[in-house]
């Protein structure tokens, strides 16, 4: 297995610019751009073939148009001077090139203005599955890197229980994910500078020795000012109520009160932290608190659509389980006998965006140099964008088949993915101090 520093897209990116431009740049990533959607036609990876854009990391003599141009003037390239002439010979390079790299290069391609990368499937998905399942908690974390120390603490909004519970759960996802960036936190004053006080005051001071991180209030959106009325307990009362209403959770009805209690408190409280870490700590978030004129529906369905999601799939797993206790279906076999290469085109997206990638939006989530800059609705926008994958593929896929064997090891392939998907959404909901439900 790869060491996970090494297993990223980054590292990839930076691979293919140092290939063609010999250089280590902080730009890489600007230049070489990831695709999310449409990867069986775009490829995983694009970048313009127009010279401006690469000029800043490549002089040229020759007045060179394109980037392709320019490596077939560089590296002598033989054919005629065209895009379409040296292609083939530049794109043939980076491949064979990319033979000893971690993930290769499987195919590259002229679309319009750009030129489409395209990674070998195979490399990415047997280990990212393997990792995500052998780590489990600890998938996503990265090794210690320095001996940096942090001290995270809030400051009350005297005026906003509301602002003060945001900058409260704002300081503990930033805990949790510096602690994934491998920093340590610490509660011991004099051990470091890197003290953090949230804060939503820009004025004023702060306990001695602390940075400010000025946060942004919770508003309401009738007032359009500081929400300073509402208690946490209230909003969360607020929500509940909301999903009563809404009523989609008949799976429940038959529960005692108490469980059902439970279970509508719990999802409220995460439809909260949803609504709270979608935006940018430096904004203000607005709520609602009137059913008439709610449009945060869509906020609503954010939270529990991630943790309706993480039950389906402890529901698939858990039935395969008992069927093949009974006898109905062989075991899992050890994962390193398993046939990856059963997944096929309706799994790449899945696997390549959100298992694979899910150690980079860990990595996009923080910054720490030149300075602390953190960015919790990158993990919202990485949540909501799985669901809809994996309920679009959940539609489309009967996951525990009934065939025969050739089908056997198709479904057990995608098992495996299950869990490794399992994995992701059980750390992404515990970074947000949320416990997944095992059934909705
Ligand atoms: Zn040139």
């Amino acid at each position: 297995m790869e060491a996970q520093t090494n297993f990223c897209i980054t590292h990839i990116i930076d691979k293919i610019v140092f290939h063609f431009t010999g250089n280590n740049t902080h730009k890489s990533v600007s230049i070489i751009k990831i695709n999310y959607e449409n990867l069986l036609v775009n490829g995983e990876l694009h970048c313009v073939r127009n010279f401006k854009a690469w000029k800043d990391l490549l002089p040229c003599s020759k007045s060179c148009t394109s980037i392709l141009q320019h490596l077939a003037h560089v590296k002598g390239a033989t054919k005629g001077n065209t895009d379409e002439d040296v292609a083939e010979e530049i794109f043939e390079q980076l491949i064979s090139k990319s033979n000893d790299w971690p993930v290769r290069i499987q195919k590259c391609m002229l679309q319009n203005e750009r030129i489409c990368l395209f990674l070998n499937r195979g490399d990415i998905i047997t280990n990212s599955i393997t990792m995500a399942i052998k780590c489990g908690t600890t998938f996503g974390k990265a090794k210690s890197k320095t001996a940096k120390v942090f001290i995270l603490k809030y400051q009350t909004d005297e005026q906003s229980e509301l602002t003060t519970q945001r900058l409260r759960i704002i300081k503990d996802v930033a805990a949790k994910m510096l602690s994934l960036h491998g920093y340590e936190i610490s509660t011991e004053e004099n051990c470091t500078d890197d003290k953090y006080m949230f804060t939503s005051k820009s004025e004023g001071l702060v306990d001695k020795g602390y940075n400010k991180y000025v946060c942004g209030v919770v508003k309401n959106a009738q007032s359009n000012s500081k929400e300073t009325c509402l208690t946490w307990e209230q909003y969360i009362k607020y929500k509940i109520n909301q999903l009563a209403e809404l009523n989609e959770h008949k799976l429940i009805e038959n529960e005692k009160s108490n469980v059902k209690n439970t279970f509508l408190h719990n999802l409220a409280n995460a439809i909260v932290i949803f609504e709270f870490m979608a935006v940018k700590p430096k904004k203000p978030v607005i709520i609602e608190n009137n059913c008439e004129d709610d449009k945060s529906i869509t906020n609503t369905r954010g939270a529990s659509f991630a943790l309706y999601n993480t039950a389906r799939i402890a529901t698939i797993i858990t039935k395969h389980r008992e069927k093949a206790l009974r006898g109905e279906y062989p075991d899992l076999p050890d994962i390193k006998n398993v046939d990856f290469s059963q997944l096929q085109d309706e799994e790449w997206e899945l696997v390549y965006n959100f298992i694979f990638g899910y150690s980079q939006m860990i990595n996009n989530c923080l910054t720490c140099e030149p300075s602390f800059c953190f960015y919790p609705q990158v993990l919202i926008l990485f949540l909501s964008r799985l669901c809809q994958k994996f309920s679009a593929y959940y539609r489309k896929v009967k996951i525990l088949t009934e065939g025969g064997d050739h089908l056997i090891s198709k479904m057990i392939a995608r098992l495996y993915m299950l869990r490794a998907l399992q994995v992701v959404f059980e750390n992404a909901l515990d970074i947000l101090g949320i416990k997944p439900i095992s059934r909705m």
